[in-house]
């Protein structure tokens, strides 16, 4: 049988700090993609019967959300600025590569 108690262990050891953050960070990602969707079926700059905010804000209000989780992944020493910087970077190179999305040389 394959011993797996160091990763049960760190497993333990991540929720007791941050599984609140967690939770949260993954409710704000889905928000996100929620928002997407509207905007895709409805249109950005079209409102929710019966609200004031555009598509587009909603969407707005969504990334500002994660933001603010990625901020505390960050304080938290969950990630690092570095690593995110990183990704970031590789995603960009391989968006150049990949798809048709224009100006990717201004980021
Ligand atoms: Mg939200």
């Amino acid at each position: 049988m394959v011993d797996i108690s160091h990763h049960l262990q760190r497993q333990t050891n991540m929720d007791e700090d941050n599984n609140e953050v967690m939770d949260i960070a993954q409710e704000e990602c889905a928000e996100v993609i929620q928002a997407i969707s509207k905007i895709r079926r409805f249109g950005i700059d079209n409102a929710k019967p019966g609200t004031e905010y555009t598509n587009r804000e909603h969407l707005e209000e969504e990334v500002g959300d994660v933001l603010a989780m990625i901020d505390i992944l960050l304080i938290n020493n969950v990630v690092s600025w570095g690593n995110l910087h990183k990704a970031k970077r590789a995603k960009i190179e391989k968006l150049k590569k990949w798809s048709n999305i224009p100006n990717l040389d201004k980021i």
